[in-house]
């Protein structure tokens, strides 16, 4: 019940703090964002291993900026496809879009399949585990702020992931290991163990589709490779979405789509795209100069 309230607070959170920059903007927000009602006769989706496909979708938040202009790609079963683009191309609309907190104006998006504007929206939800940008933690242990992935999880479940999430040194790293409270109140964790967090909460759901929204913030060096390697980890046997900020993250992704103007400009994989010199390979780097600019 708690799950996803929790995962879609980062969104909420991230909405309200772009739009307070701008007080007409959260006016606008609350207004215009009706919730979106199930169809009367939406059916329930049931499936292990599912594609993931966007079919021509074009999406924009008001009519006077167009934001998707016919994009088209899919994911296939147990691949990991990455989204790369500057700051505003819509990567993250991507996502809102499949949790239908919108719907396309034109275009669809379909599960196995199935367009998801046909599907209840608890059962498509169900299908998919989200590591959002901002990991909500709450003041109790740290087996308990990984277990609002699935409540009913055994031990056993709740080790797996956190090996998987490579979270086992950090854990027994701690005073009180699993029992140790976090959150406000408790130990802090850094930017890079908050995500292994959310990464195991995620994987503990089960869910056959894993959508990976990157934190933009940078990490050290070994923070870096700890997330590399949980992300590799978690994607195994996923259908992976990753909304990817820095790049190093996705260079063993299958395939990696550039997205800009609303559309897809670019795709292939790491080696190819760098290959062509366009704009992955501008990207990439560009984001190799920041990093040597502010190393951590
Ligand atoms: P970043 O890399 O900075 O996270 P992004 O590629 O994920 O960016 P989106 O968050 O998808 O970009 O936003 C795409 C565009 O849509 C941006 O210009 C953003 O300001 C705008 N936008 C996002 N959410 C809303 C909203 N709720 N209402 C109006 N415009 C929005």
């Amino acid at each position: 019940q708690i799950f996803m309230p929790l995962n879609f607070l980062g969104f909420v959170y991230r909405e309200i703090r772009g739009s307070l920059a701008n007080i007409d903007k959260l006016f606008d927000l609350l207004s215009q964002t009706p919730a979106i009602k199930d169809a009367e006769d939406a059916t329930e989706l049931t499936c292990a291993n599912p594609t993931l496909r966007f079919n021509n979708v074009h999406f924009a938040y008001n009519k006077n900026r167009q934001i998707l202009n016919g994009l088209s790609f899919d994911v296939p079963p147990g691949s990991k496809v990455a989204v790369v683009g500057e700051s505003g191309a819509g990567k993250s609309t991507l996502m809102k879009l499949l949790f239908r907190f919108y719907e396309p104006q034109q275009g669809n998006i379909t599960v196995d399949g199935k367009d998801i504007a046909s599907l209840t929206q608890q059962s498509l939800r169900s299908h998919i585990g989200i590591v959002p940008q901002d990991t909500v933690l709450f003041n109790t242990t740290l087996l308990e702020n990984i277990r609002y992935g699935n409540p009913d999880a055994s031990d056993e479940d709740i080790r797996h992931v956190i090996k998987l999430a490579h979270l086992e040194a950090f854990v027994e790293s701690l005073p009180e290991k699993l029992d140790t409270t976090v959150g406000e109140r408790g130990l802090k964790l850094s930017g890079g163990e908050k995500q292994r967090v959310s990464i195991a909460r995620a994987l503990l759901k089960g869910a056959p589709i894993m959508i990976f929204d990157e934190a933009t913030s940078s990490l050290d060096s070994s923070s870096e490779r700890a997330i590399l390697a949980a992300l590799r980890d978690a994607a195994k046997g996923h259908t992976s979405l990753v909304i990817a900020h820095r790049l190093s993250t996705i260079v063993d992704a299958d395939k990696i789509l550039v997205l800009k103007s609303g559309t897809i400009v670019e795709e292939g994989t790491h080696t190819y795209l760098l290959e062509q010199g366009g704009e992955y390979a501008t990207l990439w780097q560009a984001q190799q100069r920041e990093d040597e600019a502010s190393p951590l």
